[in-house]
C-alpha cells in the first residue's frame, strides 16, 4: 500500500499532460541485425581502436570535464568548415539541443511548428514544455506543401520552426526555394536540422549569412558515433549565447570529449564509411524496388522508407524480427505513413540478409 500512496502523490503532483505521455520507446535489439536507428554499421579499424584505448588509458575521470569542450569544437570547425564568425553549442545528442532551443523560446502561447511526418522529438519536446505544437502535413508523396506552410506560419506566428533536411523518416529534401520562402516568412527562429548531412550534397551552413533567424543543427550520431551522444548547434553568437544559458554544466562528459576529439582527428575514416553507405544505399534501393509489393522512396539519408501493400507493414515487421532483423515500424505514427516501414542502409552482408529475408516473406 506504499504503492497506492505513491500513486496518489504522483497523480496529484505530476502535470496531468505528462501523466498521459508515453516515454520514448526503444525496442530491445539483443541478437538482432539492427536496421532501425540510422546507425553506421561499421566499427573502427583495429589500429584506430588501439590508439583510442591508449588515449582513454591516459585520461582521468576524477575531475569534471572541460565545461566548454574547446578541443571538440576546434575539431568540428576543421572537419565541418565552420567559420569563426559562428559559435557552436554542444548537446548530449541533438535531442538535447532541440530541448534547449525550445526551452529558450517556451512560454504561454508560444508555438513550435514543423512539417509532418518529421522527427518526432520536435512534437514531444513541445509537449514536455507545455508549448503549442502545429504539425503541417506534407503532400502524399512527402513534398513540402508550401502554400499551407506559409498560411500556417502566418496564422500561428510560431516562435520556432524545425525543418529536417534530409527529412526523417521520409529521407527526402524539400528544395532550396521552398526552404528559403519558409525561413523568410517565419517570424521566429528556424532550425535547419542537418542530422543526415553526411549522406547528401545539400549543405545549408552558408545560409547562416543570409538570415538572422536561422540556426543549423548537426550530430555525430549518424556517421558512426551514435554512442557518444554529441549534437552540434551552429549559429550567430547572440543566439548561441542565449541557448547556452540553459545548458546544464558539464553536459558533454569527459569520455565523449576525448573520443570526439580523437575521432575528429581521424575523420577520414568516417567519411569513407559514409561514402560507402551512400553507394550501398543505391544498391539497396534497387534491390528493394525489385521485390514484389514494396514501394521504395528515394532517399538522401542513410535509410530508406518503404510502403507495403495495405495492412502488411506490421506483418512484415514481425516476420523480419522472427528472421532476426529489426527495422522501424512507422505504421500508425502518422496518417501519411500508413503501411510504411523504415530501413537503415547497412553493410553489404546485412543488406543482403534483409533482402533475402524479404524475398522469403513477400514470396
Ligand atoms: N534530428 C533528426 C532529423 C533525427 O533523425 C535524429 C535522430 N533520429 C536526431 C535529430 C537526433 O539525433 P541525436 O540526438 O542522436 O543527435
Amino acid at each position: 500500500d506504499l504503492r497506492d500512496l505513491v500513486d496518489t502523490q504522483v497523480q496529484r503532483w505530476v502535470r496531468t499532460d505528462i501523466q498521459k505521455l508515453a516515454a520514448y520507446p526503444v525496442p530491445d535489439a539483443t541478437g538482432l541485425i539492427k536496421l532501425d536507428a540510422m546507425e553506421n554499421p561499421y566499427t573502427w579499424p583495429d589500429a584506430l581502436r588501439h590508439e583510442w584505448a591508449d588515449w582513454l588509458g591516459r585520461t582521468d575521470v576524477n575531475r569534471y570535464p572541460h565545461p566548454d569542450a574547446p578541443k571538440v569544437k576546434a575539431g568540428l570547425r576543421e572537419v565541418m568548415n565552420i567559420g569563426e564568425e559562428w559559435d557552436i553549442l554542444l548537446g548530449n545528442g541533438s535531442d538535447e539541443l532541440i530541448q534547449l532551443i525550445a526551452m529558450a523560446l517556451a512560454g504561454t502561447g508560444r508555438t513550435i511548428l514543423a512539417p509532418e511526418p518529421s522527427f518526432v522529438m520536435y512534437r514531444m519536446i513541445a509537449q514536455y514544455l507545455d508549448m503549442d505544437y502545429v504539425g503541417v502535413p506534407l503532400t502524399a508523396n512527402f513534398e513540402l506543401d508550401l502554400e499551407t506552410m506559409l498560411a500556417k506560419i502566418e496564422r500561428e506566428q510560431p516562435a520556432l520552426v524545425f525543418l529536417a533536411q534530409p527529412n526523417n523518416p521520409t529521407g527526402n529534401l524539400w528544395g532550396d526555394e521552398k526552404l528559403r520562402r519558409i525561413i523568410e516568412a517565419a517570424p521566429g527562429l528556424v532550425v535547419l536540422d542537418e542530422a543526415y548531412t553526411a549522406f547528401t550534397q545539400a549543405d545549408y551552413l552558408g545560409w547562416l549569412e543570409d538570415y538572422p533567424n536561422l540556426l543549423i543543427m548537426r550530430t555525430l550520431s549518424k556517421v558512426g558515433l551514435a554512442g557518444l551522444r554529441l549534437g552540434i548547434l551552429i549559429g550567430h553568437p547572440s543566439w548561441i549565447e542565449q541557448v547556452n544559458k540553459l545548458r546544464l554544466p558539464y553536459n558533454i562528459n569527459s569520455l565523449t570529449q576525448l573520443t570526439a576529439t580523437f575521432a575528429l582527428e581521424h575523420f577520414e575514416v568516417f567519411e569513407q564509411q559514409t561514402r560507402e553507405l551512400v553507394t550501398l544505399r543505391s544498391d539497396l534501393y534497387q534491390a528493394l524496388k525489385a521485390l514484389p509489393g514494396l514501394t521504395v522512396f528515394e532517399s538522401e539519408a542513410n535509410f530508406l522508407l518503404v510502403r507495403t501493400e495495405p495492412g502488411q507493414a506490421p506483418v512484415i515487421h514481425q516476420a523480419l524480427k522472427d528472421a532476426g532483423i529489426l527495422i522501424k515500424k512507422l505504421d500508425g505514427a502518422h496518417p501519411l505513413l500508413a503501411d510504411c516501414l523504415r530501413i537503415n542502409v547497412s553493410s553489404p552482408e546485412e543488406n543482403s540478409a534483409l533482402v533475402q529475408a524479404l524475398q522469403g516473406i513477400l514470396g
